[in-house]
C-alpha cells in the first residue's frame, strides 16, 4: 500500500516577511467595495454627532464600514461584530486592526447614526445613480411587515382603554345617582361631574364628593365595597391609560417593551396562529432592484405610507421620480391626487383592477361601479333601467381629505323583480358616488392597460419584489433586534446600504 502523503504543515513557522492583510483579500472582494464606497461619501454629518474633548474615539468611517459589511454578511449582533473583529481577516482590513467592543458598535449604531443614516444612504444612492447603476425618475415601491424583538404577548389595544374607561364611567355615573338619592338632603356640592370627560383628578374629586354626601347615611356592603375600590384604582388607571394613549399616538395598539412596534399581521407567521405580532411596516422604493429610498412606519396599511414615504424621497433627493409604480395596496385616492398634483405619472393598480383582467371576470350589474352614468343629464341608470336622479351632495373628511358624494335615488323599488338582489336599503335604493375618486381611479386603469403601463407592471414583480426577498430568505432577516422606531429604521436603513453594495460587488 502506498505511504499517504501530506502537505507540509508547520504551525509555528516565522515567517522573515509576514504576509500583509491587503495581500489576502482578493481584489474584487466585497469587502473591498464596502470600503471603497464608504471612503468616497462625505461623514461630516457624523463628525459632528461627537462632542469633542475627552479620550479618543474610534473613526466613524471605521465603525460604518464595520457596520455595513456586517450587516452584508448577515451578523447583525453587536458582540459577533466585536468577535469578527477579532477573528476575520475581512473585518480586521477594514477596521485597520482597531478592536472596538460591543458597546462602542451598538452605541455608534444606535446613537451616532440616529437620524442622519437616511443622508449617507442618499449619498450612496447618488454615488449609484453617477455610476449608471439606477435612475431615480421610475421607482417601484413596495412594504413588507418585519417583526419587532418585542414580546408577542406585550400588547396595548386602544380598544381595550376605550372600553375600560366607559365601564368606569358608567359605574361612577350609577355610584352618583345612588348617592343622590339615597342623600339628597346631605348639604353639599352637588354639581354632577362632567362625565364624558373624566380623567384622574375628576374621579377623584367626584368620590370626595360621593364620600363627604354618605358619610351620615346607612349604605349597603355591596356599594362600600364599590367605593373603596374605585378610591384606590380608578384615579391610578385613568392616569395610566392617558399616558398609554400618549404612546399609541392615534395608532390601535403597541408593545409594552417596543412603544414603536405596532400589533399587525405578518406574512411569514412563524407561529402559524394567525395572531397579530408586534413590529413595524418597512417601505422601500427600488429602481433595477437597488434600494433608492427606504422608510419604517407603525402603520400597517401600504396606502397610508405612500406620501410620507414620496416626501422623504423628495427631502433627500430635491425632486420626486417622473414615474412611480406600485401595486394596488396603494390606490387610493388621496395617493392618486398627491401624485397627481406633484405632477407624477402613477402606475398604480386601483383595488379592483386585479379582479377585473380575470378571464371569467363577470361585472355584477348592481353594484354602483357598474351602474350606467349619463354625465349630461348627472343621473344613474338602475339595473332595471330606471333612472335615478341626483338628490344632493354630502361632504366627508376620509384620512384627512374632504371628500365630496354626489346622491342618486331610485324610484320604484317596492315592487321590483330585482329588489332582492339589488339592495338591502328600506326604501328606495340611494347610491353616494364620489367622482373625482372614480375619474383617478379610471385614469389609472387606463394608463395601466396602456403599452408603457403593461411593461411597468411586469417590471414591479421584478424589480422590487426580489429585494425583500433577499433581505427576509438570503440574509435571513426577520425579525429587528433594536427597539423603538429610530433605532430599528436605523437597522433597516443599514440592510438597504448593504443590499445596494452587494448587488455592486457582484
Ligand atoms: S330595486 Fe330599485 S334600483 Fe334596483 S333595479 Fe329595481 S328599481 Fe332599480
Amino acid at each position: 500500500m502506498a505511504r499517504p502523503l501530506f502537505k507540509a504543515y508547520q504551525q509555528n513557522q516565522v515567517y522573515l516577511f509576514p504576509p500583509s492583510l491587503e495581500d489576502l483579500i482578493a481584489d474584487n472582494h466585497p469587502v473591498r467595495v464596502v470600503s471603497d464606497v464608504i471612503d468616497r461619501i462625505d461623514i461630516d454629518i457624523i463628525i459632528k454627532k461627537y462632542k469633542g474633548g475627552g479620550t479618543t474615539s474610534y473613526h466613524p468611517r471605521m465603525l460604518l464600514k464595520l457596520l455595513v459589511y456586517s450587516y452584508l454578511n448577515n451578523v447583525y449582533s453587536s458582540r459577533k461584530i466585536e468577535a469578527s473583529a477579532k477573528e476575520n481577516i475581512y473585518f480586521m482590513w477594514l477596521s485597520g486592526m482597531s478592536q472596538p467592543d460591543h458597546h462602542t458598535i451598538n452605541r455608534f449604531r444606535s446613537e451616532r447614526l440616529r437620524n442622519i443614516l437616511k443622508e449617507v444612504f442618499a449619498q450612496i444612492v447618488l454615488l449609484l445613480v453617477e455610476s449608471g447603476h439606477v435612475s431615480l425618475q421610475e421607482i417601484y415601491t413596495d412594504g413588507t411587515k418585519i417583526e419587532s424583538v418585542a414580546n408577542r404577548y406585550s400588547f396595548v389595544w386602544g380598544k381595550a382603554i376605550n372600553s375600560s374607561r366607559d365601564r368606569i364611567r358608567q359605574q361612577l355615573k350609577e355610584l352618583w345617582s345612588y348617592t343622590q338619592k339615597v342623600a339628597a338632603d346631605e348639604k353639599g356640592d352637588d354639581t354632577p361631574p362632567d362625565f364624558d370627560k373624566i380623567d384622574s383628578k375628576e374621579v377623584k374629586a367626584t368620590i370626595e364628593k360621593i364620600d363627604a354626601a354618605l358619610k351620615n347615611t346607612e349604605v349597603s356592603k355591596g356599594v362600600k365595597q364599590k367605593l373603596n375600590y374605585a378610591r384606590k384604582h380608578w384615579p391610578a388607571k385613568l392616569k395610566k391609560y392617558k399616558e398609554q394613549e400618549k404612546v399609541l399616538k392615534g395608532r390601535n395598539s403597541y408593545s409594552k417593551t417596543d412603544p414603536g412596534a405596532t400589533f399587525m399581521r405578518m406574512k411569514e407567521d412563524h407561529m402559524k396562529n394567525g395572531q397579530l405580532k408586534p413590529g413595524y411596516n418597512a417601505q422601500i422604493s427600488t429602481h433595477n432592484q437597488f434600494v433608492v429610498n427606504y422608510s419604517l412606519h407603525s402603520n400597517p396599511t401600504d396606502t397610508k405610507t405612500l406620501i410620507p414615504h414620496l416626501e422623504q424621497h423628495k427631502k433627500l433627493y430635491k425632486t420626486l421620480p417622473n414615474v412611480q409604480v406600485a401595486d394596488a395596496g396603494y390606490g387610493s385616492e388621496e395617493n392618486y391626487l398627491y401624485l397627481q398634483k406633484q405632477g407624477v405619472e402613477a402606475f398604480i393598480k386601483p383595488a379592483d383592477f386585479d379582479r377585473k383582467q380575470k378571464r371569467n371576470y363577470q361585472p355584477n350589474p348592481f353594484i354602483t361601479g357598474n351602474l350606467e352614468y349619463n354625465a349630461l343629464r348627472d343621473e344613474y341608470q338602475c339595473p332595471a333601467g330606471n333612472p335615478m336622479k341626483r338628490t344632493g351632495t354630502i361632504k366627508r373628511k376620509e384620512n384627512g381629505l374632504l371628500k365630496t358624494y354626489a346622491t342618486y335615488k331610485a324610484s320604484g323599488c317596492k315592487n321590483c323583480p330585482l329588489r332582492e338582489a339589488c339592495h338591502k336599503q328600506k326604501g328606495n335604493r340611494i347610491i353616494n358616488v364620489n367622482h373625482k375618486g372614480w375619474k383617478l381611479r379610471n385614469q389609472a386603469h387606463d394608463r395601466l392597460k396602456s403599452e408603457q403601463g403593461v411593461i411597468y407592471r411586469k417590471k414591479r414583480a421584478a424589480d422590487v419584489e426580489p429585494v425583500f426577498a433577499n433581505i427576509k430568505h438570503n440574509k435571513n432577516f426577520k425579525r429587528f433586534l433594536l427597539k423603538g422606531m429610530d433605532k430599528t429604521e436605523i437597522e433597516w436603513g443599514l440592510l438597504c446600504i448593504a443590499h445596494n453594495l452587494k448587488k455592486i460587488a457582484a
